[in-house]
């Protein structure tokens, strides 16, 4: 899919986790970290792939990308799995331990958990692709919903734009709706300064 969809994708995860979850109150400089933790982690998986858009950002991405796909084995593979979901959320912990010093107001845990939610749901909205997932490395092979191949989503062709966009866009605008006055709440009481 496209990195586009996997942003709304992760927006979209978080808002669901954030209406559901009794969340802390949170310090602004967190706010934004998972804010921005949570884009990262739903277009992370794709660093296996060469033509992913921050490699194609980069001056020498096309280099540099083509080295980590082939270290990653490729398109689809390590970091479409559980295994590196365990692996990246191992490392990831470790990071935010160490750059905690350096940010002291940030509270890591949430941003990692953000930055989670977005991973995930990226390995979620590649399931309903025609090439599935490799959830369960290293087992062989790609699941993908609904089973037959044939109603799967084609990425970049009309029913990820058309389809799937849509229906995320509505999850989104129900859970605003539902669940309006808690993000309200949320947003006046559980930032703190
Ligand atoms: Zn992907």
């Amino acid at each position: 899919m496209k990195a586009r969809t996997h942003d709304i994708a992760a927006a979209t995860a978080l808002l669901g986790v954030i209406v559901t979850v009794p969340l802390p109150t949170m310090t602004l400089s967190t706010v934004i970290a998972a804010l921005i933790a949570n884009q990262l982690g739903g277009i992370a998986p794709d660093i296996d792939q060469p033509t992913a858009p921050f490699w194609r950002n980069l001056p020498i991405g096309g280099i540099f990308g083509k080295a980590v796909a082939r270290l990653l084995g490729g398109h689809r593979f390590i970091t479409h799995s559980l295994v590196g979901v365990a692996l990246v959320g191992f490392l990831l912990s470790l990071f935010l331990t160490f750059i905690h010093p350096i940010l002291p107001t940030v509270q890591m845990d949430i941003v990692w958990w953000a930055f989670m939610i977005g991973m995930v749901s990226h390995l979620v909205m590649d399931t309903f692709t025609k090439e599935g997932v490799p959830w369960l490395l290293p087992l062989p092979f790609k699941l993908g919903l609904p089973p037959l191949k044939r109603f799967r989503i084609t990425t970049g062709k009309w029913t990820e734009n058309f389809v799937a966009l849509p229906i995320l866009l509505i999850i989104v605008g129900v859970l605003s709706a539902l669940h309006y006055n808690e993000i309200w709440l949320l947003l006046h009481q559980n930032i703190v300064r």
